[in-house]
């Protein structure tokens, strides 16, 4: 019985290894699909998907397609929800302002945020581009949609290109552009709201373009951008430009779940009609080709261009139904489900991603915990020692750099902590809600405090007579 065992498994291993040849012998992986021999785009004109999972993609994209449209209207003590203000370097996530002072925090976040991404994509691939990349939400579902409702499907799309300039490919180019630009337009005003703010854009909209040139200006160029990007560049910015997409190489191992193709269950593929004896269930209709928006043949494996949209998930298990084979052909799986009939486990791989991963949010959760609302920058004022004054006391002048991250005015009072001595302001001391506010002030300390020619002194910033901040500075004095 475990010689028949053992036969059956070499029988199986062979023939993995047989189609695993097989398929890297094809010379897919030396040419991109949307570039032609001759170094030209080919542009992609893929069917109209249609099945379970479109329709899952579908409503979580109507979803996330309320969510950008609505956020920037959600205000937090008039404060917007989400900020992200590079020009003036203030951001808000969640209603929390952070500023350049919180540089620390932000650099632990972005790295918590990419030990997430590798933690995700190790188990579960291009799941995000898929299913909630904006590249792919605002492509597949709002511009595609758009392009088959004036257009039509693949082939009616190929043949208007190959059509003559006559009246109706005019008036279909038109309108798609018009509708293309104006949604563009809109996005594109959406989008500048997450970094200036809504309002802005309201009151750009209101006073005219002239008197906000600036924000109209990027209005423009973005809507350039977002029209180029989806009437033209399309597929390409998850092929070229995305940063992510080229880090599949590195991440994805043989447990990772990506779409895949059963090559076990589907090879030899051949016609439904042919008279050889066939095995595979693949009866080689292109189907899931067709339906590909990056062009490519899932078929070949796992590969680069491939966005996990899941369109020939759909396309195959609609025709294994129609076959009467079992649906899945082309599903979620890992190589090692495919290859060896494993289950998915939780590796070593992906339990140390997530123990990095646990320590970060940790230490990010203190950070955001233990995160001071007004930040202080002391130094002595440059140029100046020390002054002598008539009483033998000594002073020296001092300069404060204080930053506010809360929506309220803070008055500030200043305290010699570690020594006995005065502070005597320039000026009173209240800082405007998110802002920056620089004043001097004077540290005067009796001769007989003062011990030798610098001394640290700590000065503590109190709100309401509650301490805030210490922050040190150095006191000198006549050398003694
Ligand atoms: S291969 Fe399938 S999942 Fe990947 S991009 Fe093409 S249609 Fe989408
Ligand atoms: S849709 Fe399914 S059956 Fe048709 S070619 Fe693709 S894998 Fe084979």
């Amino acid at each position: 019985m475990d010689n028949q065992a053992q036969n059956i498994d070499s029988k199986n291993n062979e023939r993995v290894a047989n189609l695993k040849k097989e398929l890297l012998d094809q010379d897919f992986r030396d040419s991109v699909g949307t570039i032609s021999k001759e170094g030209k785009r080919n542009y992609i004109f893929p069917q109209k998907p249609f099945g379970k999972l479109y329709n899952l993609r579908s409503y979580f994209s109507y979803f996330y397609l309320v969510l950008f449209f609505t956020l920037p209207f959600i205000k937090i003590e008039g404060e917007p929800m989400f900020l992200f203000n590079v020009l003036e370097r203030k951001f808000i996530f969640f209603g929390q302002v952070f500023w350049p002072q919180d540089f620390f925090i932000f650099a632990i976040g972005l790295l918590t945020f990419l030990v997430f991404v590798i933690l995700f994509t190790v188990a579960f691939g291009r799941l995000f581009c898929g299913w909630a990349c904006p590249q792919t939400i605002f492509m597949e579902m709002v511009f595609r949609k758009i392009e088959y409702w004036i257009e039509g499907d693949a082939n009616q799309q190929r043949k208007l290109k190959a059509m003559p300039w006559n009246a109706e490919k005019i008036r279909k180019r038109v309108t798609k552009i018009i509708a293309f630009f104006l949604v563009s337009f809109l996005i594109a005003n959406f989008f500048l709201g997450y970094i200036i703010g809504i309002d802005r854009v309201g009151l750009m909209i209101q006073e005219g373009a002239i008197v906000h040139f600036g924000v109209f200006s990027s209005l423009v160029i973005f809507t350039f951008i977002f029209f180029f990007v989806y009437y033209w560049f399309r597929e390409q910015v998850c092929l070229i430009v995305c940063p992510y997409g080229r880090l599949q190489g590195v991440l994805l191992d043989r447990n990772s779940i990506v779409v895949a193709y059963d090559y076990v269950r589907g090879e030899p593929r051949g016609k439904l009609s042919d008279t050889i004896e066939r095995k595979g269930d693949c009866i080689n209709c292109s189907a899931c080709v067709r339906v590909c928006p990056t062009g490519i043949d899932i078929r070949n494996g796992t590969q680069l261009e491939c966005v996990n949209c899941t369109a020939c998930i759909d396309a195959c298990d609609e025709i294994m139904e129609h076959i009467e084979k079992p649906t899945g052909l082309i599903r979620y799986a890992s190589e090692n489900n495919i290859a060896k009939k494993e289950k998915t486990t939780y590796t070593w791989r992906l339990k140390l991603y997530t123990g990095v991963l646990l320590l970060l949010l940790s230490f990010l959760a203190v950070l955001l915990i233990t995160r001071d609302d007004v930040s202080a920058r002391v130094l002595r004022t440059p140029g100046q020692m020390y002054q002598k004054l008539p009483d033998g006391k000594i002073s020296n002048l001092y300069n404060i750099k204080l930053a506010n991250k809360t929506r309220k005015i803070i008055h500030i009072d200043l305290k010699l902590e570690n020594l006995d001595g005065e502070i005597k302001m320039i000026n009173q001391v209240d800082v405007p809600k998110e802002s920056y506010y620089q004043t001097s002030f004077f540290v005067i300390l009796r001769g007989t405090t003062i011990k030798k020619r610098k001394t640290e002194i700590k000065i503590g910033l109190y709100e309401d007579g509650q301490r805030i901040e210490t922050v040190s500075a150095i006191f000198i004095a006549p050398s003694l």
